[in-house]
């Protein structure tokens, strides 16, 4: 029997990983089951490669929990270690760096914006447990090895009869951490964490079949073949469909669109992103884009990974390539993660204008639900912006959709004001603005329906974008000014004559409630109009 202190200068790390992990405690498992799919799939690689000569089979990964003596078991039938790799993986390497872990994770924890997942690994078990055993056996013909450690940094490593290939951890679970031997509390952890890693995991069993046919199977609570880890080519669009229930259980509404992330340079990214309905539904708001790395879960909150008009989307991203035990503003000046959030970016404006090519009734038909993301997108990220024209549309109240390109088109022989500038007519409520909306489309102009909630600032980034081109509220006082091209100059009377008739009236009308126009007014035969503005009209209700 080999006893040892494990070498460490800090006197105890284990109140110290406790402390600081203390709202993390349930990584513990995520951690474990990373280690227990590593290592099968590092056996996988050698047998592949002929290095190992063993039969591979079709592993599993079991988690057992053992109330009665509060224990939880994690048993894989992965490459295992010998006694010197026990020596060398969880006695040295592990606790080499603990000292600077420990410096490093007191500086990020006073970050409030810090992800809580440190990679802590295998230690992380002491979160939990008062006392870790690992019962290992090699894929190399030597003898088993049971290493044992309290949580201190005395432990002891023997040799164990284990016969079968793998590794076995137990954990004895603390007193202040019994919570974690509900099978509840484990089966909500596997789903959260586990629910598509790539190696099949068990927990319990459960009866299929019916009567005599019944028989005991175990329950599989993983897909190892998630659809983001497959090609686009061999996904039909009810598979995407499908992996959107499997990603939110309680999610009934169809997603509209998704998105297909896939790629492997100058950084790796794979996932697929869903527009959903827009809904009041509180659910639907719970669910949120599902950050993984190599297939483990790690987080649900993604700020400073997508570009923030798009965390409204639902769906999963996974990439090795995002730093993950730093603080977000970190993160945020990282430029491979800067690269993802542009690569997404271009990726949804992409397929926004395929889509919109590919069938523009669908897509007009979906705008609906879709504008708030893509309005936002286009005010908070430059590069979408510059792609939006290809698909962003602009209803009308009779409901025409109109890219911005077909608009001016559309308005330019007759929507022009005095100085040659496009005037585009909107409106925000056609209930309330009825009346105007009515009058402006007798007289044969266009007006937009603009009803978002920030639609106020893409209209001003619009008119700063586009010279001569102005937008007004169809209730604006200045609408009757609208003139059409072949009638743009004309007064009826001469420079002098107006001058005399503006004097004359301005003698005679209140000063300051009325403007008075001496251009004739469209199509109608007026010599002048008195208009009063709209503020005066407001102050006499
Ligand atoms: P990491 O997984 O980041 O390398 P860990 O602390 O989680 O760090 O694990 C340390 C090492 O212990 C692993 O790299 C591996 O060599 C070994 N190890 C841990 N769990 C297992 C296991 N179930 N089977 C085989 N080796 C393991
Ligand atoms: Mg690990």
């Amino acid at each position: 029997m080999t006893s040892g202190k494990i070498n460490v200068t800090v006197e105890n790390i284990f109140p110290l990983i406790k402390k600081f992990l203390y709202s993390d405690h349930e990584i513990f498992l995520r951690e474990l089951i990373s280690n227990a799919t590593d290592a099968t799939l590092k056996l996988k690689h050698l047998t592949s490669i002929g290095e190992a000569n063993v039969e591979y089979g079709n592993p599993v990964i079991e988690v057992k929990i053992d109330k009665e003596n509060k224990k939880i078991h994690i048993i894989d039938q992965g490459l295992g270690m010998t006694k010197e790799e026990v020596e060398k993986y969880i006695n040295q390497v592990a606790f080499s760096g603990a000292e600077e872990f420990l410096e490093k994770y007191k500086d990020s924890a006073k970050d409030a914006g810090i992800i809580g997942h440190f990679g802590l690994g295998f230690y992380s078990a002491f979160m939990v447990a008062e006392k870790v055993e690992i019962i290992t056996k090699s894929y190399k013909n030597e003898p088993a090895a049971h290493w044992t450690c309290d949580g201190s940094p005395e432990y002891t490593l023997t040799e164990s009869d284990k016969t079968d290939r793998g590794t076995e951890i137990i954990l004895h679970i603390a007193e202040d951490s019994l919570e974690f031997l509900e099978e509840g509390k484990i089966r909500g952890l596997l789903v959260k964490y586990n629910k598509f890693m790539p190696v099949s995991i068990k927990f319990g069993t459960h009866t299929e079949g019916e009567g005599d046919d019944a028989v005991e199977v175990d329950t599989i609570i993983n897909n190892p073949n998630p659809a983001w880890t497959k090609q686009p080519s061999e996904l039909k669009e009810e598979d995407y469909t499908n992996f959107y229930r499997e990603l939110y259980p309680m999610q009934f509404e169809e997603p509209l669109f998704n998105i297909h992330l896939n790629v492997d340079y100058p950084f790796n990214l794979t996932g697929i992103l869903y527009f959903p309905k827009l809904s009041a539904d509180l659910q639907m708001q719970k669910d949120k884009i599902q950050l993984y790395q190599n297939q483990v879960y790690v987080t649900d909150n993604v700020e400073g990974i997508v570009p923030e008009f798009l965390t409204m989307l639902k769906g999963v991203i996974d990439s090795p390539d995002i730093p993950l035990n730093v603080s977000r503003s970190y993160l945020q000046a990282d430029g491979n993660v800067k690269k993802i959030s542009n690569y997404i970016t271009r990726k949804v404006a992409d397929k926004m204008k395929s889509l919109f090519n590919e069938n523009r009734a669908d897509f007009e038909s979906k705008w609906n639900d879709i504008k708030i993301v893509l309005e936002y997108g286009m005010l908070s990220e430059p590069k979408f912006y510059e792609k939006s024209g290809a698909f962003a549309l602009y209803p009308t109240v009779d409901g025409k959709y109109y890219t911005f390109e077909e608009l001016k088109e559309a308005i330019k022989e007759n929507q022009t004001d005095k100085d040659g500038n496009l005037v585009i007519l909107y409106a925000s409520n056609k209930d309330t603005q009825h009346s105007y909306i009515a009058s402006a489309q007798e007289k044969g102009y266009q007006v937009l329906l603009l009803d978002s909630p920030i639609v106020s600032h893409l209209i001003q980034k619009l008119e700063a974008d586009n010279e001569k081109i102005s937008f007004a509220r169809v209730d604006a006082d200045h609408v009757s000014n609208l003139i059409k091209k072949e009638e743009n100059t004309i007064s009826k009377l001469s420079e002098d004559e107006q001058k005399n008739l503006q004097e004359i009236i301005e003698l005679n009308v209140p000063k300051g409630k009325y403007t008075v126009q001496l251009e004739a007014m469209d199509s109608t035969d007026e010599p002048f109009v008195i208009t009063q503005p709209e503020f005066m009209r407001r102050m006499k209700e």
